[in-house]
Order: C-alpha cells, then structure tokens, then sequence
C-alpha cells in the first residue's frame, strides 16, 4: 500500500532505540531502526517507510557527509551527530581562554571536514583596550584563515554576521563551560522549547530526549545540533600524520624536515620549526602540537 513507499528523511532526535525523523514536510514520525542497518545518530538522512500515523521503521541510513565522534569507554569512536558542515568554537574573556583547547577543536575540524568558526564571546565585559589585547591574543587564526567573530549576548546586533554564517548549515556549538553556550543557543533558538513539545508530542519519548543529541531548526534554514554530550566533545586519539594534518599551516612545510619522521621538536634541519622562526607560524601552535601529541589516552 502507499504507506510502506520508502521515504526520505532527516533524524532530529535519537533516544536509545527510538528516532524522531522529520519527513519533507517538516512533520514528525516516531520510527524505530531496522535491525543491521547500523545505528542512525542525529543528522543523519536515512530511508524510513511509515507503518502507522506518524509512525515508522528506518530501513537505511544515506552515506555520511561528516561525522562527529567521541571515544567510548572502549576507546571505539562512536558517532555523536552525521552530516554536520559546522563547528563553531566559543571562547570569552571569562572563563580564561585555552588556546590548546581550541586548537584541539580546530584540528577536530580539519579531519572531520568541516568549517571551524570560532566566536569570542562577552565582548561587553571589555573596554576598547583591553578589547584590543584580547583580540591580538587570537589574531594569528584570522591569519590562517580562521574566522572570528566578536559578539555579547548582551547586545544582539553584534550576532549579525555569526547568524549570517550560519545560514542553512548545520553546525554545532562547543567550548569551555561558562563561555556561553547555553545564552548563544536560548538566543540563537527562542523558539526552542517549543520544538523540543512538538518532538516530544509526535514521538511520545517525553521532554527527556532533551539530553540526547537533538536537531533544531534555525531562522535561517540551517540546523543547530545540540546537546550536552556534543558541547562537551574532545578529541579522540590521534597518530602524529593526522595531527599534522589538523594544522593546516604546517602544510606547505610537510615534508622538507631532514628526518620524515620528524617530531618538529630538538631535530636538526626541520623546517616546521624554521617556520616559527621566520613568523610563518605561530609558536604557541607549535607548542599546542607539541602538547597533542604526547597526550595520554583518556586525557584532554
Ligand atoms: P555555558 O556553560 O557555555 O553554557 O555558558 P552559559 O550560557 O551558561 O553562560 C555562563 C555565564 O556567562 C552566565 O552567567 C551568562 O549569563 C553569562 N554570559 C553569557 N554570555 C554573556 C555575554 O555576552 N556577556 C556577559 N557579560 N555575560 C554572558
Ligand atoms: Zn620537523
């Protein structure tokens, strides 16, 4: 019958065992996954097939675009969120930035392939100078071709450009606890209780799959996904070669350091640390590879 046509849709909220897909129309079916078809996240675009009003089964889930993983207790990478094209990173004044952590996130980014934007927050805690010395701290990711954009949920004009960017991405939002993200999600998503009572009302899961990953709806036709599992995200263990790969402006001097194994740390000839010598690359990104790289398993 035409109920059982396979469909295309979009998981907002993954629960254990139970999905909420939203279907091409914006509505929302209650669908349970088929069994090795592996485990759909949030983001994901799968193929369900309605058994009921606003009920469903997942019978496949659509090649990933991106994923978004964090090490189990296993040290196994497992899927947080799919198809995401955004990280965006907040730092603040308030708490202390660290710049290891968001460096750990923009390499993170680089091997996801996504857009890493970061956005430095509490701008109205600053004066005009001090604004000025927190700027400089950062300017040498601008200069890498990192965007920043400056903003305080005290004054909303200054989200003008970050709502810009975010256009009909789908991103997610991480960073230090205190520098933000709660204000920037209320803000960015005023209408989000509302659409967490009708996912709740279509799947009858409860307003308790607030703390699964869920995918919101922007203004804008993009998607935020959020939840405090995905805030929190770190980055998984990685080997020296993919590490190098997440500072992208160490790539023009891969490969011209005397040793191919080179650690870019005490060895002769090694032209990544030339590199900072000349300015081309900043030291305290040398210093935050460094720090990656001899990180213990389980460590941040
Ligand atoms: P989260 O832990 O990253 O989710 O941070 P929250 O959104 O909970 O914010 C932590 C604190 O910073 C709260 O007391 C917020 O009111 C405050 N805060 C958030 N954004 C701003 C801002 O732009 N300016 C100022 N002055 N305070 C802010
Ligand atoms: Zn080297």
């Amino acid at each position: 019958d035409a109920h059982s046509e396979p469909m295309e849709g979009r998981v907002v909220v993954r629960h254990g065992a139970n999905l909420a897909v939203e279907d091409g129309k914006g509505r929302i079916h209650h669908c349970l996954s088929r069994q090795n078809i592996g485990h759909p996240v949030c983001g994901d675009l799968v193929v369900w097939q309605s058994t009921g009003e606003d009920q469903g089964v997942v019978t496949a889930i659509q090649p990933r675009a991106t994923v978004l993983s964090r090490p189990d207790f296993n040290g196994r990478d497992k899927p947080l969120a799919a198809n995401l094209s955004q990280l965006v990173i907040l730092i603040a004044p308030e708490p202390e930035p660290s710049g290891y952590l968001v460096d750990q996130y923009l390499v993170a980014a680089e091997l996801i392939g996504v857009q890493p934007l970061i956005v430095g927050n509490k701008m109205d805690l600053l004066g005009a100078d001090a604004r000025a010395i927190f700027t400089r701290r950062f300017s040498h990711y601008p200069d890498i071709g990192y965007e920043i954009h400056w903003v305080s949920m005290r004054d909303p004009e200054t989200l003008a450009s970050l709502i810009a960017r975010l256009g009909r991405e789908t991103s997610i939002l991480v960073g230090q606890s205190g520098v933000g993200k709660s204000s920037l999600v209320k803000t960015l998503l005023p209408d989000r209780e509302i659409q967490i009572g009708r996912l709740s009302k279509a799947t009858g899961l409860g307003r308790h799959t607030t703390s699964a990953a869920t995918c919101y709806r922007l203004n804008g036709g993009g998607f935020l996904i959020d939840s405090p599992g995905v805030r929190s995200f770190r980055l998984g263990a990685i080997d020296r070669e993919g590490l190098q790969r997440g500072f992208r402006e160490f790539a023009p001097f891969l490969g011209r350091c005397r040793f191919a194994d080179c650690h870019h740390a005490h060895e002769p000839d090694c032209a990544i640390r030339e590199a900072v010598e000349s300015g081309s690359i900043a030291p305290e990104r040398l210093a935050n590879f460094h720090h990656l790289l001899g990180r213990k398993p389980g460590q941040g």
